[in-house]
C-alpha cells in the first residue's frame, strides 16, 4: 500500500496559496526563535483576528457565549485560544496542540569567564542535541535578563545584519587525532559547548580585562550587570532567517521546524475556521523537549484551569461539566516525524515512515521499546479522523517514528489523553530533526494546515 506523492495534483491556485502559507511559516519562525518570541507573534496574528485575552475579559467581569475569541497565556511560554461554538462546552472540543519549544542552548545562571584573553558563556544545552552540530556555526542570543526591580530587558542580538554573532570553537583536524578517534557523543561535550562572547580588554584593567570588558559594554548597551545573569533566560540558536531549501524551491530549511512548523500550521487553521458548533481550541505549550515538565509544559494544570475559567465565565461551571468538557474532546496532537532520509535508510522501516510530499502524519502510536510511554491512539478514532481527511481532500500518511527499537521519542499526546479523550499524534516530516537547521516539505506544510483546518469543521 503506496500512498502518492501530492504535488502532482496541484493547481496553480494550490501552489499560490502554497507559497503564501510558506512565506508567512519563515517569518514566524523568524520572529519565533524561543518559546516566549512564539507566544508574543501567535498574540499578534490572533488579535489581529479578533481574539481577546481571558484575563481581560476576568477583570472586566464580563460573560462569555458562543462567538467569543478569547485566548489565555501561561508565564509568557505557553498559550491556549479559544474559539466559543454554539454547543455545549460539555459536549467537547476540538483541540490542536503543538509545542513551540526547541532544542538549544541555555546560558547558565552565572555564565561569564574570561580564560586566556578569551571571554566565553557557559551553557546547559537543551534538549536533545547532537553536541558536535553546534560548534563552529554562526550564533544568536535570544531571550530575558529580568532585573531585581522587575524590569525585564528583551534581548535579540545576532539576527540583524549589523548584529555580531557568537560561536562555539572546535579543534582544528590537524590536532584532533585523538577527538576524531572518540564516539560521536563524546567528540564535543556538553560542558565544552561554550559562547566565544569577546576578546578585547579594557583599558587600564590587569586582571579579567576581557570581562571587565564586556560587562561595560552590557551595562551601557542595555543597563544590566553581571550579577541580573542569575535571573535571566537567555537561549542561544542558530544565527540567520529561514529560507526556501532545493533548486525548485519546494522546501523550508530553518531552526527550530520541531515543533513550529506544527504550530504555525494549527495556529493558522485555528484562526481561518471561525464558524463552528463545537468550540475549538489551539494549543501552544513548551517544555516539550524536557518531558513536559513544569508550569508551562503540559503536565501542568494551566490548560484545564483555563478551561474551568471559561466554562465559569459561560455560567456553565461543574466539576462534573469540566471533566466531561474534557473527556469529550478530541485532539490531534502535533509533533514533528522524522522523514525517511536514504542516507540513513537502516533507521528506518519503509512501508511505515512518513515521506517528503505525501502530506500530514499520523502516528498512531510514538514510544520506544515496545511502545512505551507512547499514546496509542483508539482504531475508532483512527478511521474518523481518516474519513475526515478523505472528505476534504487532504493529503496523508501514516508512519511510526523510526524502525522498531531504533529509537523513539515521546509527546504531548499521553498526557491530554490522561483525561479520557481521543488524542492521535500527528504532524509534519523532517529531515535533519533536532539539527541545528532543519528541513520540511512545503506540500507537507500546506496538507497539514488543510488537515488541521478540516479537523475543527468536523471533530
Ligand atoms: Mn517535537
Ligand atoms: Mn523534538
Amino acid at each position: 500500500m503506496d500512498r502518492k506523492v501530492v504535488w502532482n495534483h496541484y493547481t496553480e491556485e494550490n501552489r499560490r496559496e502554497l507559497e503564501q502559507l510558506a512565506k508567512g511559516y519563515r517569518e514566524y519562525l523568524n520572529k519565533g526563535k524561543t518559546e516566549r518570541e512564539c507566544v508574543t507573534e501567535s498574540i499578534r496574528l490572533a488579535e489581529a483576528k479578533g481574539y481577546v485575552n481571558l484575563e481581560d475579559v476576568l477583570a472586566s467581569g464580563r460573560q462569555l457565549k458562543a462567538g467569543d475569541k478569547v485566548y489565555a497565556v501561561c508565564m509568557k511560554k505557553t498559550v491556549a485560544l479559544f474559539n466559543l461554538g454554539t454547543k455545549p462546552l460539555e459536549e467537547g472540543m476540538a483541540i490542536l496542540g503543538a509545542h513551540i519549544d526547541s532544542p538549544r542552548m541555555d546560558v547558565k545562571q552565572n555564565p561569564l569567564y574570561e580564560d586566556t584573553g578569551l571571554a566565553f558563556l557557559d551553557t546547559h544545552y537543551y534538549g536533545g542535541i547532537k553536541k558536535y552540530q553546534w560548534v563552529t556555526i554562526p550564533l544568536a542570543i535570544h531571550g530575558v535578563v529580568v532585573k531585581k526591580d522587575g524590569a525585564v530587558v528583551d534581548i535579540v542580538i545576532g539576527e540583524d545584519k549589523e548584529d555580531p554573532v557568537f560561536c562555539v570553537t572546535d579543534l582544528l583536524v590537524h590536532l584532533s587525532g585523538e577527538q576524531m578517534e572518540k564516539k560521536a557523543s563524546k567528540v564535543v561535550e556538553g560542558e565544552a559547548l561554550d559562547i566565544l562572547f569577546g576578546s578585547m580588554p579594557l583599558k587600564g584593567k590587569e586582571k579579567d580585562a576581557v570581562k571587565e570588558g564586556i560587562l561595560a559594554i552590557l551595562k551601557e548597551k542595555y543597563d544590566i550587570e553581571e550579577e541580573d545573569f542569575l535571573s535571566a533566560e537567555l537561549e542561544v540558536v542558530p544565527a540567520g532567517e529561514a529560507r526556501d531549501c532545493g533548486i525548485d524551491c519546494s522546501m523550508v530549511i530553518g531552526y527550530g521546524q520541531d515543533d513550529r512548523v506544527c504550530a504555525y500550521t494549527s495556529l493558522e487553521a485555528m484562526l481561518e475556521v471561525s464558524e463552528i458548533e463545537k468550540t475549538t481550541c489551539c494549543l501552544l505549550v513548551d517544555k516539550e523537549e524536557i518531558g513536559s515538565v513544569g508550569a508551562t509544559g503540559m503536565q501542568s494544570k494551566f490548560f484545564e484551569n483555563t478551561v474551568a475559567e471559561i466554562l465559569d465565565r459561560m455560567g456553565q461551571f461543574s466539576e462534573l461539566r469540566l471533566r466531561r468538557t474534557l473527556s469529550n474532546s478530541r485532539m490531534l496532537s502535533s509533533d514533528v516525524s522524522a522523514a525517511y532520509d536514504p542516507a540513513y535508510s537502516s533507521a528506518f522501516e519503509k512501508k511505515n515512515t512518513a515521506y517528503f510530499g505525501k502530506g500530514i502524519v499520523f502516528n498512531k502510536y510514538t514510544g520506544a521499546r515496545g511502545k512505551a510511554n507512547s499514546n496509542d491512539a483508539n482504531a475508532e478514532y483512527l478511521g474518523s479522523i481518516r474519513k475526515i481527511m478523505d472528505e476534504h481532500k487532504v493529503a496523508f500518511q501514516t508512519a511510526e517514528l523510526g524502525g522498531v527499537d531504533v529509537g523513539g521519542g515521546g509527546t504531548i499526546a499521553y498526557i491530554m489523553s490522561l483525561y479520557g479523550m481521543e488524542v492521535i499524534d500527528s504532524g509534519v516530516a523532517v529531515l535533519s530533526m533536532h539539527a541545528p537547521w532543519e528541513v520540511t516539505s512545503k506540500a507537507d506544510i500546506y496538507e497539514a494546515k488543510k488537515g488541521y483546518m478540516a479537523f475543527l469543521k468536523e471533530a
